[in-house]
């Protein structure tokens, strides 16, 4: 008495069917609707036929299904736990959305031999960080990178061995597992699984003899491969380039991506900001009042010769611009960001000149601010003379138990980096 047919419909067979016409339904059925023929909506349709297939053609799961539907196979234990052990052999989260709850792993091992495992499946990608300087993203550049990547085998095609070396396991019948059932109670199966210790786990045997001698009946083989990769003019730091299906080969499954991703060295000079660059220019202060010419040179290998005309003041910490000397617009390399000049001006040491000069310097600088109204006579005007400074004396910008610290050591010895400053204030 079968309680369910929908298997059965399926293939199209009867509920009676024999299990040779089973087979031949299902091949006839299989060559129909392969996605590689039928095309990639057929998938769903061919992973269908795939598990009702698997369970039609196992007398053990044949009886399952006839007697108590899909539950017998989904509350026999053909759900979670499979799913577990297939992830374990295939390396993968073994769901593949069979189409009924529980039966999720069903699907991706449903035709047995390992090179029809699984249509969708995708190798993993590859990820090759590539180093470059700033002027290999400025002016673009070719770069021949080494990589090396598993072809499928090329003397034996990926099978593993000559004509029909490699054979559906029939221990596990192609599964990598056994599977078994226990009947504890009326209606109520335990499944028992097992790796087949016939193949290992692998669902398919070698034949030694005719074992494939180049990749010893791995079907893969070690390939070194140059890959030209084109760094564009303004790709940036941590973008990336990918070659499809150019990762590791592996039957019946689609290759990886191989995908460099760029890492941009510092550059001495400059720093850049999306399209911009920043360059800090340290001068003198004749070449802040005065003008100046400096010459830098680009990425480009061009000398730029910035120049400030006569009669531009330049002020400390100041920034000015040269207009579209940024970098090139990632695929539009003729346009191009700015660049960013800040300037760090370096003043002449103390007494780099006579009092004499002094006074003539001042002659010709801007007049001086004028300060009036000091009452020189009053007795709570003091003079107080600036000492050179440090960093460490700043107790804003340490912290509050060294700022503490420091106060102790002023009462106590005076010999504290505020205790000169202070008692030079009170004299
Ligand atoms: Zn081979
Ligand atoms: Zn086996």
């Amino acid at each position: 008495m079968v309680v369910d047919t929908k298997l059965y419909d399926l293939l199209e067979v009867s509920p009676n069917a024999s299990i040779n016409d089973i087979k031949k339904q299902y091949k006839k059925l299989a060559r129909q609707f392969h996605p590689d023929k039928a095309g990639a909506e057929f998938e769903e349709k061919f992973k269908e036929i795939s598990v009702a297939y698997e369970v039609l053609s196992d007398p053990e799961k044949r009886e399952m299904y006839d007697r108590y539907g899909e539950k017998g196979l989904s509350e026999g234990g053909f759900g979670g736990g499979m799913e577990d052990i297939l992830s374990h052999i295939f390396g993968h989260g073994g769901g593949h959305g069979g189409f009924f709850g529980g039966m999720g792993g069903f699907g991706s091992f449903g035709m047995g031999g390992s090179s029809r495992r699984s249509q969708k499946r995708k190798g993993e990608d590859t990820v090759h960080p590539l180093k470059v300087t700033l002027e290999d993203l400025y002016n673009g550049k070719l770069v021949n990178l080494k990589l090396k990547k598993k072809i499928i085998c090329t003397s034996c095609k990926g099978t593993g061995g000559k004509g029909n070396a490699v054979q559906r396991c029939s221990s596990c019948n192609g599964n990598g597992i056994k599977v078994s059932f226990q009947q504890l109670a009326p209606g109520m199966v335990q499944q028992i699984q097992k790796v087949c210790s016939d193949c290992n786990g692998e669902g398919e045997v070698i034949d030694a003899k005719n074992r494939c001698k180049k990749c010893l009946g791995k079907k893969v083989c070690d390939e070194t491969k140059i890959l030209e990769v084109q760094v564009d003019k303004g790709m940036k730091d941590s973008q990336k380039i990918t070659f499809h299906n150019e990762g590791d080969q592996q039957p019946g499954i689609e290759s990886g991506d191989v995908i460099i991703v760029l890492k941009q060295v510092e550059h001495p000079r400059f720093k850049r900001k999306g399209n911009d660059l920043y360059l800090k220019l340290t001068i003198g202060l004749t070449e802040a009042l005065c003008g100046f010419v400096i010459p830098i040179q680009h990425l480009d290998n061009r000398e730029l010769l910035v120049t400030s005309s006569a009669g531009k003041v330049i002020e400390p910490d100041s920034t000015r611009v040269l207009l579209n000397e940024g970098m090139p617009h990632y695929r539009s390399p003729f346009d191009k960001g700015h660049m960013f000049v800040s300037f760090d001006i370096i003043f002449p040491q103390n007494n780099y000149l006579e009092l004499e000069k002094l006074k003539l310097l001042e002659s010709i600088l801007p007049p001086r601010a004028k300060v009036t109204d000091i009452d020189m006579t009053r007795e709570d005007v003091q003079e107080v003379m600036l000492s050179s400074y440090d960093a460490s004396m700043d107790n804003g910008s340490s912290n509050q138990r060294e700022a503490y610290h420091q106060d102790d050591d002023g009462d106590d010895d005076g010999h504290g980096p505020h205790g000169q400053g202070m008692s030079c204030a009170q004299q």
